[in-house]
């Protein structure tokens, strides 16, 4: 299928001009700045705030970039994945008329910037396995869809999707698809980054807030053909990423092996969950994983759901998506948290 940017992109967004910041205008490190309207006194805080951050996060860009052997210049950076999925949506999809694919089960951001933007939702249910029922999917895609949305693995079921399931929605459609990769790391295999030179219509998403521990520095990252990267640029507001998030996730970037050991540990940690709740009455499935949670199904969900925040134990209850009746998503904790919840567990089923 050919595919053609210029006929997806919302014509206002291809003909504005974006806003140019005091540091797009001038990128020089050295001088007396007064072109941005800081304190030039500083910060009232102890650390010294004053000045805008990088409005491209180049040095972000540049590390990740090298790490995980990708152009930096088709790396976008958001805060949060919140934010390139709701921008894709702005930049593609024009209010009442188009429309964004979704697959449910699966995670609920896509809905909600769909709806704010108010484009049309249009379903496509994952199969009892949680697969992509590929030929009702591409029924579902018309000729108003701009984007549809794929998560593998997939929120919050845990599992991969099919990777050749993927690759037949890339080839048999010209809208853009979407693959949110937010597990990635936990995922024995499955990266679509590498497709992204094959496929000019794939945008891929990962974020810094699950293996990485970085939830609260807010930076989501989309991968994708220069240019639909260029169009989120465009569009994106200036100083989107601020330099604590920049600072800190550089820092991170030099402690890739403590995110691996740490994605090691909770797969252990899961494996030992997994076998630990195999063996309750009350669990009735226990949906396999290639993420940092747990899909279980239970016996009397909504009851086991309410003992365990009566214990102070939060997990996430799903049982009223699609396909997931009885079920509640469990993030894998620290070994003693499981075992807190497997105690509290184990006396509810007595
Ligand atoms: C957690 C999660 C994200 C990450 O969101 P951030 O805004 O980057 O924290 C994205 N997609 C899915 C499916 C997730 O579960």
């Amino acid at each position: 299928m050919s595919f053609d940017l210029s006929k997806l992109l919302r014509p206002h967004i291809a003909e504005m001009k974006p806003y140019s910041s005091a540091r797009d205008e001038y990128t020089g490190a050295e001088g007396v700045f007064l072109d941005a309207n800081e304190n030039a006194y500083g910060s009232t805080t102890s650390e010294d705030f004053s000045r805008y951050p990088d409005p491209h996060a180049k040095a972000v860009k540049a590390k990740y970039g090298q790490l995980i052997g990708f152009n930096p210049s088709q790396i976008f950076l958001g805060n949060g994945s919140d934010e390139p999925i709701d921008l894709l949506v702005r930049a593609f999809c024009n209010p009442g008329v188009d429309n964004v694919v979704i697959l449910p089960p699966t995670y609920g951001m896509y809905k909600v910037s769909a709806a704010l933007n108010n484009v049309t939702i249009k379903t496509a249910l994952l199969d009892s396995d949680f697969q992509i029922d590929v030929p009702k999917t591409l029924e579902t895609i018309d000729e108003n869809t701009k984007i549809v949305f794929l998560c593998s693995p997939n929120n919050p079921t845990g599992n991969s999707v099919h990777y050749k399931d993927i690759v037949s929605i890339l080839q048999n459609t010209n809208c853009i698809v979407v693959v949110d990769q937010a597990y990635i790391d936990f995922a024995p295999e499955g990266n679509f980054l590498p497709e992204i030179k094959n496929y000019p219509h794939l945008v891929v998403l990962r974020t810094f807030s699950k293996a990485w521990g970085l939830a609260a520095l807010r930076l989501g990252m989309a991968f994708g053909s220069q240019a639909i990267i260029d169009i989120l640029n465009k569009i994106k507001p200036p100083y989107n990423i601020n330099v604590l998030t920049q600072l800190k996730v550089l820092e991170a970037l030099d402690g890739i092996d403590k995110k691996d050991k740490a994605v090691a540990q909770i797969l252990a940690n899961r494996t030992e969950l997994v076998q630990q709740l195999a063996k309750l009455d009350i669990v009735k499935k226990i949906y396999p994983s290639d993420a940092n949670y747990l899909l279980v199904v239970f016996e009397n969900s909504d009851k086991v759901f309410g003992y365990l925040i009566e214990k102070q134990v939060i997990v996430r209850d799903r049982s009223k998506e699609p396909g997931c009746a009885g079920a509640l998503r469990i993030s894998v904790g620290t070994t003693q948290e499981n075992e807190t919840l497997m105690k509290y567990l184990k006396e509810f089923s007595l």
